[in-house]
């Protein structure tokens, strides 16, 4: 149906969709910390751009890219806010940041060390914070 098929449309699609999707996972773990600001959404961009090139450079990565951007932004966040996302296992003691494993890997979780559990799955951490209602 369209006239105007780009044989390279065909070829950029999937990183493409995987670089979306990496950045929608991301950006709903933001929403869920109350980060994601204009300027916050920026880093995640900046993320997004590097990255880009990075998996032109090895398609086979694609999968990894959501780990990725989110340990990107997690660098960025650090140098700017401070650590996130903050456990929310861990009731008390000092606050800590999750970490994301694997490092270069799919399925990307956040996990805390110091309990030395999974946390939930990278673009879920709403949905790890009880769902009780927030206000
Ligand atoms: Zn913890």
């Amino acid at each position: 149906m369209d006239p105007h098929g780009d044989p390279r449309t065909n070829l950029v699609g999937p990183l493409e969709q995987a670089l979306h999707a990496a950045r929608a996972l991301v950006l709903a773990d933001l929403v869920a910390r109350e980060v994601a600001e204009a300027d916050v959404v920026s880093l995640v961009e900046e993320s997004i751009a590097q990255r880009r090139w990075w998996v032109q450079q090895w398609p086979d990565g694609a999968g990894f890219l959501a780990g990725l951007v989110a340990q990107d932004v997690q660098d960025a966040l650090l140098d700017r806010y401070g650590r996130w996302p903050l456990c929310p296992v861990c009731g008390s003691g000092d606050p800590h940041a999750l970490d994301v494993e694997p490092e270069l890997g799919p399925d990307p979780h956040w996990v805390c060390h110091k309990a030395g559990v999974k946390v939930a799955a990278v673009g879920a951490l709403g949905e790890a914070a009880g769902g009780a209602g927030s206000s």
